[in-house]
This record gives C-alpha cells, structure tokens and sequence, in this order.
C-alpha cells in the first residue's frame, strides 16, 4: 500500500463480507487508505476482488482471533471498524461454539489493540440483541427478552450483548473511544441466502419460479434496511465525536411481515412461484423461538448524525431483483 500521509488509514474486520465491503468501498470512495482483514470464511474474495488493484486497497487474509496480527494491523492504521462475526441463524444454530468465540474473542482482541495504540472504534451489533420482545420499535435502552440458555438462537444475541458491554466497558473505565452501532436486518447486492437470510433466499427462489419457504406463519415482521444507508450511517457516527461511548440502532422505517415480503418478491420478479409454510422446527429443529417483531426506534441516529435510512423497500427489492439477474 502506497504510504500517503495525507490519508486516513481505516482498518475493516470483516471487510469481504458482505456489509464490510461495501463499507470498503465507501472507505475507498471518501479517499482512505483501507485494510481488510477477513478470514474469507462467510466473507468472499470476489466481494472484493475489483478493489484489489487500487494502491489505497490492501486485503489480509486472517482471523480477528489471531491477537498478534490484530494488533499489528492496528498499529498501522487511524481507526478501526469491527465488522468481523460471525452471523446468520443458520450458521450461529449449526456451529454455535465457533460462533460464540469468533463474536466474543475476536471483539475482544480487536478492543485490546486499539486500547494498546489508542486508536478510535466502531463496533457493528445487532437488533438480535433486543431478543424477543414484540414491543418494538426499540430504544436503545430497552429491556432485552431472552428465551432460554438452551435455545441456541439466543447465543448469538448474548454474544453481541458481551461485544457491546466490553466495548462499554473499554470507554468508560480505560477511556478508549469506541462507537457501537446495532444493525437492522441490513439487506444489499452481495448477501448471500447461505446463511439463511431471507430476502436473497425469496429472490432466488422466485428467479427460480421455487416455491417461496416462509418460516412459521409469515406474520413475523422486520424493518430491511439498505446496506447503502448503512454504510453511510456507520461513516458518519464514526466521525462525530458525540457518538463515542454510545449505541445506536440504525435502521429504516418500513415494518413488513415476512409474508408480505415473500409477496412483493413474487410480484416483482413476476413469478409464478407459489408460497410455502414450514414450520421453524422443521427448519431449524425443536424448541426453535424467532423473534415475531422487530423494528427500530432510529431518533437517536437521526439527532446525533442528522441522517435517516431513506431507501424504500420497494426500490431496494427491485435493485436487488435487477443485480441477481445480471450475476446468474
Ligand atoms: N425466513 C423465512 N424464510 C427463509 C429465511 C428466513 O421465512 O427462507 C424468516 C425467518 O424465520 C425470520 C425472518 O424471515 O422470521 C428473517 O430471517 P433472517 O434470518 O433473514 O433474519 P433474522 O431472523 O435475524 O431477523
């Protein structure tokens, strides 16, 4: 990578997947110097393959739990955005105690080094943390619902919940300046369906002409967010010093149960899939619990950033329809 003093050097954990290297991108677009650091375990070197040329663009093959290379890699960069875990219900429910140590000791390592070089970060939680509670939208300083230490869902959420109290903790009692941000069910070109997410599994589906796998009754509901919003939201909290030592949902503002989406999908891709209900045990095994409604409370986003998350659904879903058609 070119020295270039006049550049600020960002480093993304996680920066092939599918959120961070958008936000690479971004990074790149608003003249940054960026190093990915990416295991390419759920993250994809064609994620960022177009940017490997560029002289500002440094990709690292690794892993956030290697303490030694994240501290190196910390040293030589301004800020640091952690966007490495592990995610995905199916994932989390398939290999849970991989996922467990990736989320909680990759967050904790990447907090040790830019505690031991005093440099600025960003965390990404998730909504998942509120649980189950079906009394969105959510404040950030709302309770959290949790079913049992058993259901393996939950893991997930209590990982996210130990990232952001460390990185809590990390500002309050050792001064690090650290931002935590709670994504939304972010939605975009490049989020693969593997890892069960919805909207790539409904567009696939319906480019198929498949039927479309509704989990339960389709009334759950969820705010989908556009990873273009995202990213800006993220870049911006990053820059305004008021966000330090404070969390933030971000997220859109159009609620729609996941029945009305998988109609949408069918409308819009024009096709003649029919729909069809499974129940979660059948899909994710017994005593499965998802969470019926999740939306967010995004005031506090809105006040401190001035931003809003604008991209309709509708146009979202259409975007992602045309960029599925053109990388069949
Ligand atoms: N879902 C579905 N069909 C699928 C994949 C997911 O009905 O093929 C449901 C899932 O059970 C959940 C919602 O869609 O109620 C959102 O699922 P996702 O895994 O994308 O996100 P999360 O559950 O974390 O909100």
């Amino acid at each position: 990578m070119r020295a270039d003093h006049d550049r600020a050097g960002v480093l993304v954990t996680g920066g092939a997947g599918f959120i961070g290297s958008h936000l690479a991108e971004a990074l790149m677009e608003r003249g940054s110097n960026v190093v990915v650091l990416d295991d390419l375990s759920t993250g994809r070197y064609r994620n960022v393959r177009h940017l490997l040329d560029d002289p500002h663009f440094k990709l690292v093959e690794g892993s956030v739990l290697d303490l030694d290379l994240v501290r190196e890699l910390v040293a030589g960069v301004d800020e640091v955005y952690h966007l490495a875990a592990a995610v995905g219900v199916r994932l989390i429910v398939d290999r849970p105690l991989q996922s467990l140590i990736t989320n909680i000791k990759g967050t904790e390592n990447v907090l040790d080094a830019a505690h031991l070089h005093r440099k600025k970060i960003l965390i990404t939680s998730s909504s998942e943390v509120y649980g189950k509670s079906r009394n969105g939208p959510f404040k950030e300083d709302d309770d959290r619902i949790l079913g049992s230490t058993r259901k393996l869902r939950w893991s997930y959420s209590t990982s996210k919940a130990v990232d952001e109290i460390l990185a809590f903790t990390y500002y309050k009692e050792l001064g690090l300046p650290t931002v935590i941000t709670r994504l939304f069910n972010t939605v975009g070109p490049r989020q693969s369906g593997q890892y069960g997410m919805v909207l790539p599994r409904f567009i696939g589906q319906a480019l198929r002409g498949d039927a479309i796998t509704i989990y339960g009754d389709g009334t759950q509901s969820r705010v989908f967010t556009y990873v273009g919003d995202v990213v800006e939201a993220l870049i911006r909290l990053m820059n305004t010093p008021e966000a330090e030592g404070e969390v933030f949902n971000v997220a859109g503002d159009q609620e729609i149960t996941i029945a009305d989406l998988a109609r949408l999908v069918v409308a819009k891709v024009g096709s003649s899939s029919t729909l069809r209900y499974l129940p979660f045990e059948e899909v994710y095994g017994d005593g499965f619990e998802d969470t019926p409604r999740r939306t967010a409370d995004t005031h506090k986003l809105e006040q401190v950033i001035g931003y809003r998350c604008k991209t309709s659904l509708e146009e979202t879903v259409e975007l992602l329809i045309k960029h599925a058609r053109e990388t069949r």
